[in-house]
């Protein structure tokens, strides 16, 4: 029987996957479990033959077992997002044309209608569990079978299915894994969703294919993490930008012992990572100094895995993602299609065994993505400094066209980060007649104080004048992704609606 080397190599582990709220799980037990998840989604078949199984779990020991399940039955995965209303939960499974939908007992009510309404089988993560294991053949996987599908929204259109082969994650998983040195005596913390790259591969991948332990703490609490960061026990901690600035807010209000207890925790781990949308200077300096930690940037993307990365050993340069990963080959070029020299704003171009395979059912979109001879096109641009990649922003939202002059949100919204009256702030191009697009900055900060003028006034003495905004407006809080992420389209919409 051919199984894939993540399973293989589970078979000769002891130890601890996966610590949650239910307990401590070995290697052993997600390997039963996820026989049983498998056994019942087979039923008389020898092989779900890349049917897509939805499942609806929330991180912990289920969502890992339901996971490799679908794997061992030869399904491709297709997790849910916790936090989705019906209506996208509804779309992922027609979309995905989903045979079958796994989900925890305390999320049934969110999707058993959804789930009638299509005929589809439900099965429950705590009726498998109770199912006597009686051995089974599971079927032969070819590591190019499709293995996974997760939804990515781009900043137009409906959320696209990504498709990633078994060998595709793997080699996404590799890549890291030389790159961060990944070992059995690792103990990851893990606070991101599980319906996106960064929680799927980076954390929970990566720590499975080594025989490491992966923690799960439920909700994201920002106290509890900073007690499980304290605690002597993590080596690595992965997380995105705004996750560093809530454990930052909540240092801020702690106690002084509990500061001083944090501080010392949290120096022992080996690496923290921040990625998933760019980490603003000040969080990287403000965590250095309550933590002693300078976090590794790096930056990737579904279709991708990860690209590039900030060395594990060697300078990490805030504003920077470092250089390729092992064997992921990366270029940047310009809309022709040719290489650009380092100081050239280019779209970074990615080719390599990490590399998706399609969007789902969507062959125009997935040729389009990719150029003749193989390098997909990620849409983000950037230049390099001295070997290290800087990027300056996706090109269809960040790149802003005033004036005959292309200028980069990103760099605008770092100078801006350092006005002491602004918190946060997120950059936008909005149409206008006269330049073509009009720097605009939502800003969240002392709106009492800060107006327009002076904010010129200020800004054209750190930048281009072309690059000081001319509309500016506050808010209490940036729209954001369950990633974090500022949703820029609805930015500019803040301004286009007035
Ligand atoms: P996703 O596919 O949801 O992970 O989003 C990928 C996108 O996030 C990339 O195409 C980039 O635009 C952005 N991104 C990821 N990491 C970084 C980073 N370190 N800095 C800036 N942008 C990033």
């Amino acid at each position: 029987m051919t199984q894939l080397q993540l399973f293989e190599a589970a078979h000769n582990r002891n130890g601890t996957a996966i610590v949650d709220a239910t307990g401590e799980h070995g290697y052993t037990e997600l390997l039963d479990a996820s026989a049983r998840v498998a056994a019942q989604l087979l039923g008389d078949k020898d092989d779900l033959a890349e049917a897509r199984v939805a499942f609806l779990v929330s991180p912990g020991f289920e969502y890992a077992a339901t996971q490799w399940g679908i794997w061992r039955a030869g399904g491709v995965a297709v997790p849910l997002g916790l936090n989705h209303p019906p209506p996208e939960l509804a779309y992922a499974l027609d979309d995905a044309d989903v045979a079958a939908v796994f989900v925890e007992a305390q999320l049934q009510e969110r999707i058993a209608e959804i789930a009638a309404q299509r005929a589809l089988p439900v099965y429950s993560t705590v009726e498998v569990a109770a199912t006597p294991s009686t051995p089974r053949s599971l079927p032969d996987l070819d590591s190019n079978r499709r293995a996974m599908i997760l939804y990515t929204s781009g900043s137009t259109g409906r959320p696209k299915g990504v498709v990633t082969t078994h060998a595709q994650i793997q080699a996404q998983i590799d890549a890291l894994v030389e790159a961060w040195e990944w070992s059995a005596d690792d103990r990851i913390l893990h606070v991101l969703p599980l319906h996106h790259i960064h929680g799927v591969i980076n954390v929970l991948g990566c720590a499975l294919r080594v025989g490491a332990v992966c923690q799960f703490i439920g909700d994201f609490e920002a106290r509890q993490v900073w007690r499980c960061l304290a605690s002597r026990e993590l080596t690595l901690f992965m997380a995105v930008p705004t996750i560093y600035a809530k454990l930052i807010a909540a240092f801020n209000e702690a106690t002084r012992e509990e500061q001083a207890a944090w501080s010392a925790g949290a120096r022992q781990l080996r690496l923290m990572v921040s990625g998933s949308a760019a980490l603003p200077v000040p969080t990287l300096e403000t965590w250095e100094q309550i933590t002693g930690q300078r976090l590794l940037e790096r930056y990737g993307m579904t279709e991708i895995g990860m690209g590039l990365s900030n060395p594990l050993r060697g300078e990490r340069r805030p504003g920077h993602v470092g250089e390729p990963l092992p064997n992921v080959e990366i270029r940047r070029a310009n809309d022709r299609g040719e290489s650009v020299d380092d100081d050239t704003p280019g779209e970074i171009e990615v080719r390599g065994p990490n590399v998706f395979l399609e969007y789902w059912r969507r062959d125009d979109e997935t040729r389009s993505a990719f150029r003749d001879d193989g390098w997909f096109r990620t849409g983000d641009v950037a230049v390099v400094d001295e070997g290290s990649y800087r990027i300056l922003g996706r090109n269809s939202v960040d790149i802003i066209k005033t004036g005959g002059y292309k200028v980069s949100a990103l760099e605008i919204e770092d100078v801006l980060r350092t006005h002491p009256l602004i918190d946060d702030c997120a950059v936008v191009g909005v149409p206008d007649d006269e330049w073509g697009e009009r720097v605009a900055v939502c800003v969240v900060g002392n709106s009492v104080d800060l107006n327009l003028d002076d904010l010129r006034d200020w800004a054209k003495q750190r930048l281009a004048s072309y690059k000081a905004p001319t509309l500016l407006q506050v808010c209490d809080e940036l729209p954001r992704n369950a990633m974090g992420k500022v949703q820029k389209p609805t930015v500019r919409e803040r301004f286009t609606s007035k």
